[in-house]
């Protein structure tokens, strides 16, 4: 039996992370059983025809050149005391230090309809082959469930490509989780105007069909039914159903073991080290705790996969860095619009009880005398009584992350709005708004101006 200091179980960011810190200072094996390592953020642009799938699959040789040996199976069961991982190819191989980085598979909720063909997540090389080949075979109609970015970009690539798309997401506003509802309204309506119709403030309960899907009954007594192509008369699924409505932890590794999970995932120490000695973790595999309130939230994003990963890696070579928690920091792309967020919302800070003050800014992208100045609108949330920032979103048409990233960094250094009106920026006709205003210092007065007029 083949014996390893370090077995990393599951071969996405989190896994090619640790082969790169790892692999050329210790014996190392990465299992994984797909043929390709997936760049995930880049599926909704093959379904849309932008990229061909192989662009989506990173090469082997990330893993390979690292120093790391990478075996192309699944681990069937851990034996923990022993330190053994059974694989599905019938061999065992041993380890003295074992990291589950299995990651998150789509939530497809349980109600009836869902086995049908034509209903599926979307993750996987195989559920983006499937989709396309059911687009290729003539589907007419697709339906989205969840609003989050992930949906919003699959039900934007779906309708680009002709299909009559319906977007349905619990909450009564898109990217839920990211954005306020004013934050998004502009992409809302950009949304419609392309022919997608949005189902907000709405539950699918049941999909129903002979074989494959054709209906898909919501909570409000809705049906939205899936009619053929009269002119190919095709007789393939006529629609798609894709639940694109939360991940789900892979952790059936250690489900009966000693290794303890909580309701997000596998329970881990700012170490990333889990509850059994020599058993670590990260990445969508995990539950974690949101840096800001320390509560246990969702953060199931490779913008959090890749640093907890990081920290593992250096610890395991003799350092001690600990991780702080979910900022989630996180953007998608919207028509022409370009949506950003970071930290909480006000809706969720006030669902979480925090009395929030906000505020919002807005300037143009370039100077506004210049060719191609854009609108860019910011909105920041500060905690009333701490006086820190917590939250930031940002809508434009230009690219909005490297503003997300100063003001998570922000929040990260626990930052008060007083601190954040003496930022110091650099402007520049074609890159900024006039020297006269910032768009982050802009929003910060405000708040500063409310707070201490209370
Ligand atoms: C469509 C889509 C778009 C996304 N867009 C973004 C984005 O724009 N920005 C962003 O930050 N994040 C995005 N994400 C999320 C991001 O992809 C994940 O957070 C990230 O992949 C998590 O990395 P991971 O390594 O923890 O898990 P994964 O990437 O899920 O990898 C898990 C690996 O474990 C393997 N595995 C599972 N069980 C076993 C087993 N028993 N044996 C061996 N191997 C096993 C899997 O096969 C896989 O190789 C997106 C996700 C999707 C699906």
């Amino acid at each position: 039996m083949d014996r390893y200091q370090i077995v990393v179980i599951g071969g996405g960011p989190a896994g090619i992370t640790l082969a790169k810190i790892l692999g050329k200072r210790k014996s190392m094996a990465v299992v994984r059983p797909e043929n390709f390592s997936m760049v995930y953020c880049a599926m909704p642009y093959v379904v849309e025809g932008i990229l061909p799938i192989e662009k989506t699959f990173k090469k082997d040789e990330l893993v390979i050149d690292a120093g790391a040996e990478l075996i192309r199976s699944a681990a069937r069961k851990i034996d923990f005391d022993n330190k053994v991982v059974h694989l599905e190819n019938s061999t065992d191989i041993g380890y003295d230090k074992i990291i589950l980085a299995t990651g998150a598979v789509p939530f497809i909720p349980p109600i009836p309809g869902v086995e049908l063909d034509g209903v599926l997540g979307f993750k996987t090389e195989e559920d983006m082959r499937a989709i396309n080949r059911m687009v290729e075979n003539g589907a007419t109609g697709a339906v989205v469930v969840g609003a989050g970015a992930i949906g919003v970009e699959l039900a934007q690539a779906l309708s680009n490509k002709g299909l009559d798309v319906h977007l349905v997401d619990m909450f009564d506003s898109i990217m839920p989780n990211m954005a306020d509802p004013e934050m998004v309204q502009e992409a809302h309506v950009e949304l419609e105007a392309s022919g997608l119709t949005m189902h907000l403030g709405s539950k699918v309960v049941e999909v129903k069909g002979e074989g494959f899907v054709s209906d898909v009954l919501l909570e409000n007594g809705e049906t939205i039914h899936f009619g053929r192509d009269e002119e190919t008369g095709a007789d393939e699924c006529p629609g798609i159903v894709v639940f694109a409505a939360g991940m789900k932890p892979v952790v059936s590794l250690v489900e009966g073991s000693r290794v303890k999970t909580g309701r997000d995932g596998i329970v881990v120490n700012d170490r990333m080290e889990t509850s059994v000695p020599d058993v670590y973790a990260v990445g969508d595999c995990i539950q974690f705790t949101s840096g800001i309130t320390g509560e246990v939230i969702s953060g199931k994003l490779a913008t959090n996969a890749v640093p907890m990963s990081k920290i593992l890696g250096f610890n395991l070579l003799g350092q001690d860095r600990r991780y702080k928690g979910y900022y989630n920091g996180a953007a998608t792309k919207i028509g022409k619009y370009f949506i950003g967020g970071t930290g909480m919302s006000e809706r969720n800070a006030r669902q979480a009880g925090i009395d929030v003050v906000t505020g919002d800014s807005e300037v143009t992208t370039k100077f506004p005398i210049m060719p191609g100045a854009k609108k860019l609108r910011l909105k920041l949330v500060a905690n009333r009584s701490t006086r820190k920032v917590i939250g930031a979103q940002i809508a434009s048409e230009e690219p909005v992350t490297d503003k997300i990233d100063l003001l998570t960094f922000a929040i990260q250094k626990e930052t008060e709005v007083s601190e954040l009106t003496t930022l110091s920026y650099a402007a520049q006709p074609y890159q900024s708004y006039f020297p006269a205003a910032n768009l982050v210092v802009m929003a910060a007065e405000k708040i500063l101006t409310k707070l201490e007029h209370e």
